[in-house]
């Protein structure tokens, strides 16, 4: 019993431990799956870190890949560093080397604005004096010229009033004469027809038009008397027409002035004064108005009864506008002008002293052109010339008959005496008609080995008084003597004469006389008088524009006395020939064609213009070409010469003609202006000589340009030789405005037959020009453009042999291009 219990106890004390060892293992079972559930944890932890490691990895090789790279681009970056710092620190040496030389220049310059403005100093005004002084000369020159137009202006209107008053006077008396003379005393009735009182009567109406427009244009102009524009500033204006550059204005009052009156009218003519210069003391004083009062033994009477002697002054300026005390002004260069100049040799022109090339002609300031061979001159070569013209004064009657060769040569006329003829008074420029001119001519003929050589030269001879009355009135030919007499005198402002001028003159026309009567008679081929004084601008009365006798005119009255009847004078001197067509406008037997520049007027002389064709029968033998501008050249010349020119002359049918040559159309000519080549000139003399069986004078005018005139007359010569000059014909294409001039031309109905063909193709080939179309229809004018446009077209639609359209110059059209 006791054992019993005691194994109860012991086994529920084992139960019971049992049980504490279940619940243990229950214990350790929960703590199992714990740890189970632990180890998933973290076995899910370990894959999330092994692939966050994975992750980090790539993320390790791209940054270890990435330092890498930008490890290199370091290494580069400091290659290029280092690059950069050695160019730097060149840059910066190269601009240590600049600073420097700009600090060397800028010093430099500092020393020379330092010695500049020094010089300044020292040179007083220097050249800003100089530019300031001349500017007031200019000024002062601009403001004396208003004067003097003013001047001018008043005495001119003077002028024509009093003109006026004489020709109303005059008409008064004419108005009256009829009732005296012109009533039939038998029948008491008044004569009808008595054309020579209605010829007077129409005369002085025509006479009051001309100075009415004259007076008119006057006004005009005189506002716009000096024009400065380019190479046209050279010529100064004087009433209506332009003088050349020697104007008035450059001559002094010095001069002593007599006024000739010749012919019956008692009014003051400017242009058939004379003015003398008493030079220096060595001269005897002449008693100048006894003298013309016995010289013009026409009628010498003092100019509006003042007795005492006048100044140029005096006359244009008598209504006293002037103080006598500003005498100075007439030569300002020696009061208002410091400026230093230098006048070209070769065309005279002034240029300021900085410039070393003539602004005009080019030439040098230096230039040696007058030192050499024949060009050299002195004043004892002039003695010597004129020893030796008193020696041939001997036998100044051998005749050129005898020593023209009986070859057919080209003969050539010349003679050093007249090279005496030359302005006395001392300017700042030479005369641009001066001796020089000839003696250009004659070193390039020379060094051509023309003349002497090729061509036979001919005995000078004086013209006689009768010769020179064919074509002068007495007043030209005793006021051209009578200047022989003084040192000085003046014809026009810019017509001068010496002692040897008369001289001079003489020779001229009576070489021109003495070639024409040996070319027409057939002792010489052609020839060419290399004379001077020129002559085209001297009228029946007048001596002017640096002409005294009309060489020209005189030549075709020496033609004419040799048996020619018809005489052409072709002048293509730039300025209009207004002596010769004078002289010849009412003769048929001489035609007068002339090729000039013209503007309206406005160029010297200002005459010649297209409707100027002859008068008093002589109506259709005078055919002015007046170009509208200078700058006319070569083809301009060659298109006008083609299409007017040598279609009058042929009908013309001339058995003499004689080229009035002036060389001032030349390109360089300084009163010119225009650009005719040696070449053109051979050109339009080789058409000329197509003429009157090639019997042709050429006599030389104007041109200033010596080396312009040297070579035009050279090439001349060349084809009075037999030469041909090199001008394609076919390429000849007129400037615009010469077009226009040419296409413009209206010589009313004295040319019908001047009717051209103008090469449409030849228009097409070449169309720069507006086309002009000349339709032989009267009422052109007023058929509508495009209506004559489609004609053309059909024309040449329909194959007429080039389209020819004729040429008319009455009758034309003007319009687009076709
Ligand atoms: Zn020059
Ligand atoms: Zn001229």
């Amino acid at each position: 019993m006791d054992d019993s219990g005691a194994i109860l106890g012991q086994l529920s004390a084992l139960k019971d431990m049992l049980d504490l060892v279940n619940e243990e293992i229950e214990a350790n079972f929960q703590i199992t799956r714990d740890i189970e559930s632990e180890i998933v944890k973290c076995s899910e932890i370990e894959r999330n870190l092994a692939a966050r490691e994975s992750d980090l990895m790539k993320s390790m090789y791209m940054l270890q890949f990435e330092i890498k790279g930008l490890m290199a681009m370091n290494d580069e970056s400091r290659t290029r560093r280092e690059c950069l710092q050695k160019e730097l620190s060149c840059m910066k040496m190269k601009q240590d080397e600049i600073l420097e030389r700009m600090n060397n220049k800028r010093e430099a310059f500092s020393t020379l604005c330092l010695e500049f403005q020094k010089g300044v100093d020292e040179e007083g005004r220097g050249k800003v004096g100089k530019l300031l002084a001349e500017k007031e000369y200019l000024e002062n020159e601009v403001h004396q010229l208003k004067r003097k137009i003013n001047s001018l202006q008043n005495s001119m209107s003077d002028f024509v009033q009093e003109i006026f008053e004489g020709i109303d006077a005059y008409n008064s008396e004419l108005v009256l004469l009829p009732v005296r003379f012109l009533v039939d005393e038998r029948k008491g009735q008044i004569k009808s027809g008595n054309s020579e009182n209605d010829k007077l009567v129409k005369d002085i109406n025509e006479l009051k038009a001309t100075l009415l427009v004259c007076l008119q244009q006057f006004h005009h102009d005189s506002h716009t008397s000096i024009r400065a524009k380019g190479k046209h500033q050279r010529i100064c204006r004087f009433n209506h027409v332009s003088f050349p550059r020697l104007s008035f204005l450059s001559l002094k009052p010095v001069c002593r002035m007599v006024v000739l009156e010749g012919g019956h009218t008692d009014h003051k003519s400017v242009s058939n004064t004379m003015q003398i210069n008493q030079l220096g003391n060595a001269e005897p004083h002449i008693n100048i108005h006894d003298q013309i009062a016995l010289t013009n033994g026409m009628a010498g009477k003092m100019c509006s009864g003042k007795h005492e002697d006048m100044t140029l002054e005096d006359i244009y300026d008598k209504d006293g506008d002037y103080d006598e005390e500003d005498d100075s002004d007439w030569e300002p260069v020696e009061k208002h002008m410091p400026i230093a100049t230098w006048f070209c040799v070769n065309c005279t022109l002034v240029n300021i002293d900085d410039a070393i090339y003539c602004h005009i002609c080019g030439e040098h300031k230096e230039s040696g052109i007058l030192r050499h061979g024949f060009l050299a001159s002195s004043l004892h070569e002039a003695e010597s010339v004129m020893n030796k013209s008193l020696e041939q004064n001997g036998n100044s009657e051998a005749s050129c008959s005898q020593s023209i060769s009986p070859h057919k040569l080209t003969a050539v006329g010349f003679d050093e005496r007249m090279l005496l003829h030359s302005e006395v008074e001392r300017k700042s420029h030479p005369h641009p008609e001066r001796p020089d001119r000839l003696r250009a001519i004659a070193a390039s003929l020379a060094t051509a080995g023309i003349f002497p050589g090729r061509c036979h030269p001919i005995s000078a001879r004086e013209i006689t008084r009768e010769e020179l009355l064919a074509v002068h009135s007495v007043e030209n030919i005793e006021s051209v003597e009578l200047s022989s007499q003084c040192v000085s005198s003046y014809f026009t402002p810019d017509t001068y004469a010496n002692k040897d001028s008369a001289l001079a003159a003489r020779l001229a026309a009576g070489l021109c006389a003495d070639l024409a009567s040996a070319i027409y008679s057939g002792r010489a081929k052609n020839g060419f008088a290399l004379v001077r004084p020129p002559g085209h601008h001297a009228g029946v009365k007048h001596a002017m524009g640096f002409c005294l006798h009309n060489n020209a005119a005189v030549a075709a009255s020496a033609a004419q006395a040799a048996g020619a009847k018809k005489v052409l004078i072709l002048d293509w001197d730039v300025h209009h020939g207004n002596g010769t067509q004078e002289i010849y406008e009412q003769n048929k037997t001489v035609l007068y064609i002339s090729l000039h520049r013209h503007e309206g007027g406005k160029f010297y002389p200002g005459t010649g213009a297209a409707h100027e064709v002859g008068s008093m029968g002589g109506e259709g033998y005078c055919v002015n070409v007046p170009w509208s501008r200078g700058e006319v050249g070569d083809n301009d010349y060659i298109f006008a010469f083609e299409h007017i020119v040598l279609p009058i002359a042929r009908e013309f049918a001339p058995d003499f003609t004689i080229i009035s040559a002036g060389f001032d159309a030349a390109r360089g000519d300084p009163l010119g202006c225009c650009d005719v080549t040696p070449v053109g000139y051979a050109q339009m003399t080789k058409m000329l000589t197509s003429l009157s069986r090639g019997k042709v004078l050429v006599i030389l005018e104007g041109g200033y340009n010596l080396r312009s005139i040297s070579s035009s007359a050279t090439a001349v010569i060349k084809v009075l030789l037999g030469e041909n000059p090199e001008i394609m014909l076919e390429n000849v294409v007129p400037s615009k405005s010469g077009l226009r001039t040419v296409l413009d031309l209206n010589f009313g109905n004295h040319h019908p037959s001047l009717c051209h063909i103008l090469d449409l193709t030849k228009l097409e080939e070449k169309p720069p020009l507006n086309c002009f179309l000349y339709l032989p229809c009267p009422l052109i004018n007023q058929v509508p453009f495009s209506q004559i446009q489609s004609k053309v077209q059909l024309l040449i639609a329909s194959g007429t042999s080039h389209s020819s359209i004729m040429l008319s110059g009455a009758n034309y059209c003007k319009g687009e291009r076709l």
